[in-house]
């Protein structure tokens, strides 16, 4: 049997068990995903078991993302982001590797806009997923335009990802009305009913994706939907990073709507 898992604290409700063992079902693998919470202080010892152990992959969530890019062998994108959310341990040595970019992409292209390439874009957050979400949209061909509460975090994320400026949140009702794309990567939304970006200035020729999940029906997309946008929920990034671990585990494609059916099926909480 092959054990893939999650390393984070708390993982206590992630959706990415169900998700992956519909995966594994889908392709007739004999194989679980599970879920660890080391303590912060015994990170290096958990990974290092994991190889030992013959684990297969993890995925990395808050707060080891950052701290994990010492542990492993970083590709290119994880390396430039600054963080790692896919652990392979298939190869010789474990490799690092960052899903939630090409997760992001793979969202906006499949379910919003066809090509990211000389788009204008506005990232909200520089986070971890802002992070992932810049790095990601400038490698695809856009302009982007980093917004935060924290207005040097923009700054210092901008001056990292090629063509990209820094903003704070006061810029959004200059950058949106320009803009093709807008993505939401802070947690603003989770859990509550707020947005970080006023309603006033979203617009009809404008794709909009919040990588909050929970609600999945976020006042964001809610105001987006008002004004005639383009909405992409979290729940497909979240489709698309696990998407993209699980082909690089296995070398099998995905099975993309049993496992989509499976995320939003435990999103929904009607398992
Ligand atoms: P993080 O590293 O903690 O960053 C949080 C971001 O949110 C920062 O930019 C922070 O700004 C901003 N923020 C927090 N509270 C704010 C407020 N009240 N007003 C304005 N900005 C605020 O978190 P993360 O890992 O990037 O995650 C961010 C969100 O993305 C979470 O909801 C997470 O669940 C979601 N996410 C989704 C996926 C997916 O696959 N769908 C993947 C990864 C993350 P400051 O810098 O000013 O503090």
């Amino acid at each position: 049997m092959q054990v893939f898992g999650l390393v984070g604290n708390p993982v206590g409700h992630s959706l990415s068990p169900p998700m992956h063992e519909a995966a594994y079902a889908e392709h007739g693998l004999d194989a679980r995903y599970v879920t660890f919470e080391p303590d912060p202080a015994a990170l290096d010892g958990a990974i290092e078991g994991a190889e030992a152990l013959g684990i297969s992959g993890l995925n990395v969530t808050i707060p080891f993302k950052q701290d994990v890019l010492g542990l492993v062998e970083p590709d290119d994108l994880a390396a430039r982001i600054g963080a790692v959310n896919t652990i392979d341990f298939t190869g010789e040595r474990p490799t690092g590797h960052n899903t939630d970019a090409g997760g992001a992409l793979r969202s906006l292209r499949e379910q919003g806009v066809a090509d990211l390439n000389g788009a204008t874009a506005v990232v909200v957050g520089a986070g971890g997923a802002g992070r992932a979400v810049a790095f990601a949209l400038a490698d695809a061909g856009s302009t982007v335009h980093v917004v935060n509460r924290t207005v040097e975090r923009a700054t210092d994320l901008a001056a990292a990802v090629p063509g990209a400026a820094g903003h704070g949140l006061d810029a959004l009702g200059e950058l949106v009305p320009a803009a093709d794309v807008l993505v939401n990567a802070t947690s603003v939304g989770m859990d509550e009913d707020a947005t970080p970006v006023p309603a006033d200035c979203l617009h009809s020729d404008l794709v909009v994706l919040d990588a909050v999940y929970s609600p999945l029906e976020t006042r964001l997309l809610r105001d987006a939907a008002a004004a005639g946008a383009t909405t992409v929920d979290g729940a497909w990034m979240l489709l698309y990073q696990g998407a993209e671990a699980f082909e690089r585990w296995t070398g099998l494609e995905a099975p993309i709507d049993a496992m989509n059916d499976a995320l939003r099926t435990n999103l929904r909480g009607d398992r």
